[in-house]
């Protein structure tokens, strides 16, 4: 049986002629670029998130990027962040030449540990931004307390947690601003690059959409210094009629996902993944922990099953950052999860023959 880890051809099955027909109609238009599409998209995003503002943008990277040129971070700033994420967190504070400042995550849910931030926190700290893993969120209630108790903006990297909820609060509406990526692999992705930036203050969100454009008040009259941060309207397009579909995917998401806590509960060597109580994750990955890792991987392949490694290498250890200083052993937890973590496919379309075949192959590893 082949099990990949992602199938984004039997998900574009099940909705082409309604997503051929949208792209059909922006061309028809010649309105590429930040067309209104990207307004209606807009619309709905912030309805969904239930924001008061959503600027769509070209890219997740680039939502973190403008997000942190609109709060005025730059050269000899700090901003404190998890080693454990995606590069683009990161590097998106190094771009604005800051300095990240990484504190660990908390072993089970590899998200930022809020205890970690305040003793991280100097006079040159202007920002904090904590990272939704996997599709759960953050504790962003000790964060946002430690943010406030120090005035410090939240930029909520929700690029994998759109949906997800804590205490029944969406991702990316509760911090300054939520960044979110749709990138196609992602819970809703597009068909290419896109992303969108989203928060209560109409005022951020102004100054946000004024950045996308080069910092633009008006055509050729320049109030900032941004970026081309557009959105093209044939995506937007695309994401109005898949933003329609995205409740039920993550519900066979999280279906699939206790489907494999049930399977694999009497692995002793493995750990599935933990989800807080007051948590609702839209498992955008599924990742357990399991010893022997690179074997275990390997060994899914021959079966046919594709996995991923989410992350290889602890962002502090990462070639590029080497001037920051950091060692081998600074952030335990991270490390480790970088040795143990196998994402196993959980996409909604899988079938329940596929998860079980998956969880056999893990078990006859095992044992
Ligand atoms: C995907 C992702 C991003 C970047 O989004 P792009 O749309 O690929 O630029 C940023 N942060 C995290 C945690 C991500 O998973």
């Amino acid at each position: 049986m082949e099990v990949p880890l992602l199938d984004l051809k039997a998900q574009f099955e099940t909705i082409r002629q309604e997503v051929l027909a949208a792209i059909e109609a922006v061309i028809e238009t010649h309105q590429y670029c930040n067309g209104p599409p990207v307004r209606e998209l807009e619309r709905l995003l912030a309805e969904y998130c239930g924001c008061a503002a959503a600027v769509g943008v070209s890219s997740g990277t680039d939502a973190l990027l403008c997000s942190l040129m609109a709060l005025g971070v730059g050269a000899g700033d700090e901003v404190i962040t998890t080693p454990y994420t995606f590069f683009a967190t990161a590097g998106a504070v190094w771009r604005v030449g800051a300095r990240p400042v990484f504190v660990d995550v908390e072993p089970d849910t590899l998200n930022i540990d809020p205890s970690k931030i305040e003793p991280a926190v100097t006079g040159k700290t202007k920002a904090i931004i904590p990272v939704h893993l996997f599709g759960q969120m953050a504790e962003m209630d000790p964060i946002m307390a430690v943010a406030n108790r120090h005035g410090l903006p939240v930029i909520e990297d929700a690029a994998q947690a759109i949906g997800a909820t804590y205490k029944g609060r969406q991702a990316g509406c509760i911090g300054t601003v939520g960044c979110l990526s749709f990138y196609p692999s992602k819970n809703l992705g597009a068909m290419g690059d896109a992303g969108v930036i989203v928060t209560q203050d109409p005022k951020l969100a102004e100054k946000i959409a004024v950045l996308r454009v080069h910092g633009e008040s008006q055509r050729y009259f320049h109030e900032y210094v941004g970026g081309n941060f557009r959105m093209d309207s044939i995506q937007a397009a695309a994401l109005i009629v898949k933003l329609r579909y995205l409740d039920g995917w993550s519900a066979k998401r999280r279906a699939h996902a206790a489907r494999y806590d049930e399977l694999l509960a009497d692995l002793e060597a493995v750990r599935t993944p933990v989800t807080r109580e007051h948590n609702g994750s839209n498992f955008y990955q599924y990742v357990i922990r399991a010893p022997r890792r690179d074997e275990l991987k390997a060994f899914l392949a021959r079966q046919g099953v594709g996995t991923a490694i989410y992350y290889p290498l602890s962002l502090h250890q990462q070639a590029c950052f080497e001037s920051l200083g950091y060692q081998k052993g600074d952030f335990p937890h991270s490390e480790r999860a970088a040795a143990e973590t196998l994402a196993l496919p959980v996409y909604p379309e899988l079938t329940d023959e596929q998860i079980v075949y998956v969880a056999g192959k893990i078990k006859q590893f095992m044992s």
